[in-house]
């Protein structure tokens, strides 16, 4: 077994009626750099330095991956005054803001940061076009952690907007110096809808250098496309709080496709697979592969399984891990 993953047994699905099924297995799937770098961090420093390792907020958002590296002795806090001062926090994949860096050093914290290079890349773009004067409009969900950080670079230059209803309400100080970013986790198509909206409303919009959602979250998104209007019903192991695995099930609800998130085998319902011979079977950037597996498994002890990866591009795409936790 992976180290990383989980001890957990999925339970047959066993309500469900036997009969034989094809599973169209998206790829790519499951974990993407930025996790593996975030996750390998946080391992390597739990093997170099010991436990406990604090983590500041999910390192990633799986509730398995965040249980299997509690039980290895990392610790898990919603915000820095619950690590003890001098202590090792590690910054999680989505990021934090400026003023989350400053109370660490306040605190005499040593930081390992985890945050993915590629929202690293966001987050200097929002500083870069603030510094130029103009007001960042910044497409994601208001709340999310990634979000949060984000804003944090130049809060005061700086508005969210969630989708096309929000562009005709946002207010910019000169419609003439607006510049948009993104979070990297959403769905292309609706930001594209929101990106056409401001360009509409703001034609002199600056765009990023090159896009912000990340090529994990498209990739993952083509692939389900690819083979959900195939499926009776599309499978997406994520968790809940994991945006680019919810935009998964919303692509294959906007392929007309009923589609369920569930966070391991255990959590399929007989019903959603009793008519079904066609299952389109993808998780989130933030899913370990192996519960995948498990689901495949979970499926095969219905009936027999035909099964059928269909690969819409190929991933080889590594991050080098953070200094501070590179121990060879
Ligand atoms: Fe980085 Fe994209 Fe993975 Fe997020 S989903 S950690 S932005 S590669």
């Amino acid at each position: 077994m992976d180290s990383r993953e989980t001890a957990h047994c999925s339970q047959p699905v066993a309500a469900a009626p036997k009969r034989p099924r094809r599973v169209l297995l998206a790829a790519p799937r499951s974990f993407c750099a930025g996790v593996e770098r975030a996750i390998d961090a946080v391992e390597a420093l739990l093997e170099h330095r010991g436990a406990p390792v604090y983590v500041r907020k999910q390192i990633v958002h799986n509730a398995h991956v965040v249980r299997e590296l509690e039980r290895r002795g990392a610790v898990f806090v919603e915000e820095l005054d619950e690590v003890p001062s001098g202590a090792l926090v590690v910054f999680s994949a989505h990021g934090v803001s400026p003023q989350v860096r400053v109370q660490a050093e306040q605190r005499g914290l040593e930081v390992v940061d985890a945050t993915c290079p590629l929202v690293t890349k966001v987050h200097a773009e929002a500083r870069r076009f603030a510094a130029r004067g103009d007001t960042v409009i910044l497409i994601g969900h208001v709340g999310h952690e990634e979000v949060e950080g984000t804003l944090g670079e130049a809060p005061e230059h700086t508005v969210v907007v969630e989708s096309v209803p929000d562009v005709a309400t946002v207010e910019v100080a000169d419609p003439r110096r607006v510049s948009y970013l993104t979070q990297t986790t959403l769905a292309v198509q609706e930001t594209t809808e929101i990106i056409e909206a401001l360009t509409r409303r703001f034609p002199h919009i600056r765009a990023p250098g090159s896009q912000d959602i990340c090529y994990a979250t498209t990739n993952r998104q083509l692939a389900v496309e690819q083979i959900v209007e195939a499926a009776d019903v599309l499978l997406v192991v994520g968790s809940a709080n994991s945006s680019n695995s919810v935009r998964l099930v919303e692509v294959g609800e906007r392929h007309g496709t009923r589609a369920h998130l569930i966070e391991d085998a255990t959590a399929i319902e007989p019903a959603w697979i009793a008519g079904a011979e066609a299952i389109a079977l993808t998780a989130g950037a933030s899913a370990p592969g192996k519960l995948v597996d498990e689901v495949i498994v979970a499926l095969r002890s219905l009936g027999p399984v035909t099964l059928v990866e269909h690969v819409a591009t190929v991933e080889d795409l590594h991050f080098t891990p953070p200094v501070a936790a590179r121990f060879r």
